[in-house]
């Protein structure tokens, strides 16, 4: 028997992804076609199923509608017809200013059944990201919303500009940027004070926000001077004074700072979530892309003989990981690993280890394989078996060093580096655009990784490039690297661990206000 297809009319927030409601995700997690608007972030998109069907049907305002409401309506009774769950995704709520109650009376008409779920509107949540509470005991008891896309001077207006003007404390105005030179003229002319404090706030909730303030009288000359345009909203009312103490978004220390992400696509979402919770823009760039090696015999042979070794070190977080998936995969688990004593470079590599079942026994103070090999020969190493699982293009200090402090060491490849080649156009076009702040490197590799990708030898070329984008390292040898390829380090962690680096990149902004 066919299945039978629902259509879920789901309110996507405002811009910030974090603010769908957890029914509006579940939606999206189990939709078969998702129906999507110029101003529902496209970033909800990576939820749905990966053979989910996707309908961009933006509607940029204005005359610039890529798809008429018949032609969406179409589509959507389509797709419910053959049987789909169909998510029709819309910025904010569908029900407010979003023709919402149009869409799913189409539904009705055709008895296909439907939900609707809904979700934050930007009226608040431009208020609230700008810092203004719409209501306040003290200042106002009563809120409106409107729209400004209506033409105010028609004659028949459906907004009642001679009640609302002093009738209703706040006012949030929607679609209103081309029009507020009319809106505060019908404002003013029914009486409302020309003193009154209004806010226009740009792209809500996103890295790209942006607000304004002023009062009714000067407020169309601050937008035109400050180039406002939609997707905006207008606020009116004394709460808006109160922002000057409570705007807590776009005074977070990294706020309108855009950085450049260069991690492996495993690992970079830790720094990212890190830096935007601190307010940055953040862009990911995988410059290399782990990956399994082809053969494991080499460790196959190690793990035969694990109890022959005094020390295993581990010098990534993927050394970790890949060693364990290999020793699981031959039946093995961390009791067969109770011989050896365990090293880890640093306290998120020794977090994995631990979460694998084992406790480290050395973890230096400086999370370098300098300061591991320091501590080792502290302890003495003369005579000891150490394996060391790493990566196969690793350096070879560590061993190195080891060695000639007389102990006998076995370095395993357990992964592979492999450049990521794709990434390389956007990353060369956004930073000749200038449209960089920062770049981040997390390892030596990320460095000549990066570099390499973008294909430039001369570093005169490089430095060219890279004019005006400062670079933040995690520790001393990504520091070098950089400095070895004829550039500047602007920010190095003091502490060589991400939340070090993320600290260090706060102090180098807040130094700079
Ligand atoms: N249903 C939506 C509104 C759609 S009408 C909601 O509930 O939010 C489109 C208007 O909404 C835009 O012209 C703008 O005025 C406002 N808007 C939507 N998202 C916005 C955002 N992130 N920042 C500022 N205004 C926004």
């Amino acid at each position: 028997m066919k299945k039978n297809g629902k259509i879920y009319l789901v309110g996507a927030g405002p811009g910030d992804p974090g603010l769908i409601t957890v029914r509006g995700k579940a939606l999206i997690e189990k939709a078969e076609v998702v129906v999507y608007d110029y101003l529902a972030n496209p970033k909800l998109l990576k939820y749905a199923p990966e053979n989910a069907e996707f309908f961009y049907v933006g509607k940029k305002g204005g005359a610039k509608h890529n798809h008429s409401q018949d032609e969406i309506n179409t589509l959507l009774v389509e797709k419910v017809s053959e049987g789909k769950t169909v998510v029709r995704l819309k910025g904010g709520d569908p029900f407010i200013f979003g023709r919402g109650g149009e869409e799913v009376g189409v539904m009705h008409d055709h008895g296909i059944p439907f939900e609707v779920v809904p979700g934050v509107t930007s009226a608040t949540a431009a208020a609230t990201y700008a810092g203004i509470p719409i209501t306040h005991r003290k200042y106002t008891a009563t809120v409106a919303f409107l729209t400004g896309h209506e033409d105010p001077t028609k004659p028949k207006s459906n907004v009642d500009w001679e009640k609302l003007a002093t009738g209703v404390g706040t006012l949030v105005v929607y679609m209103g940027i081309k029009n507020l030179p009319v809106i505060v003229e019908k404002l003013l002319a029914n009486g409302r004070a020309p003193e009154t404090p209004v806010a226009v706030v740009r792209w809500a909730s996103t890295p790209r926000q942006k607000s304004v303030m002023g009062i009714l009288s000067n407020i169309a000359e601050v937008v035109k001077e400050e180039r406002i345009k939609a997707p905006a909203l207008i606020v009116v009312g004394e709460v808006v004074n109160l922002r000057e103490k409570l705007d807590w978004f776009e005074t977070r220390p990294l706020f309108h700072k855009r950085i450049m992400v260069t991690r492996t696509r495993n690992q970079a979402s830790s720094l990212i979530s890190e830096l935007e919770e601190q307010g940055a823009d953040c862009l990911e760039c995988s410059t290399i892309n782990i990956q399994p090696l082809k053969s494991y015999d080499q460790l196959d042979g190690e793990l035969e003989r694990l109890s022959e070794y005094h020390w295993i070190l581990f010098t990534s977080i993927n050394g970790v990981k890949y060693f364990f998936e290999r020793l699981h995969a031959k039946g093995m688990d961390a009791r067969d690993l109770k011989g050896p004593d365990f090293g880890c470079v640093g306290k998120a590599t020794a977090e994995l280890l631990f979460h694998y079942g084992i406790s480290a026994d050395l973890i230096p103070a400086t999370f370098t394989g300098e300061g591991l090999a320091k501590s080792l020969l502290d302890l003495g190493v003369e005579g000891r078996n150490i394996l060391i699982p790493r990566a196969k293009e690793g350096r070879e200090f560590l061993p190195e060093t080891l060695r000639g402090a007389g102990a006998q060491v076995v370095v395993v490849p357990v992964y592979q580096n492999i450049p990521e080649e794709s990434q390389a156009a956007m990353i060369r076009d956004r930073l000749s655009q200038n449209t960089i702040d920062m770049l981040t490197f997390t390892s030596s590799s990320t460095v000549n990784n990066f570099i390499s990708l973008l294909g430039i030898e001369n570093s005169e070329e490089l430095q060219l490039l890279l004019h005006g984008v400062r670079i933040a390292v995690i520790g001393p040898v990504t520091a070098k690297t950089v400095v070895d390829n004829g550039l500047a380090v602007d920010v190095e962690a003091r502490e060589h661990t991400i939340p070090g680096l993320v600290n260090a990149i706060v102090e180098y902004y807040l130094q700079r206000k």
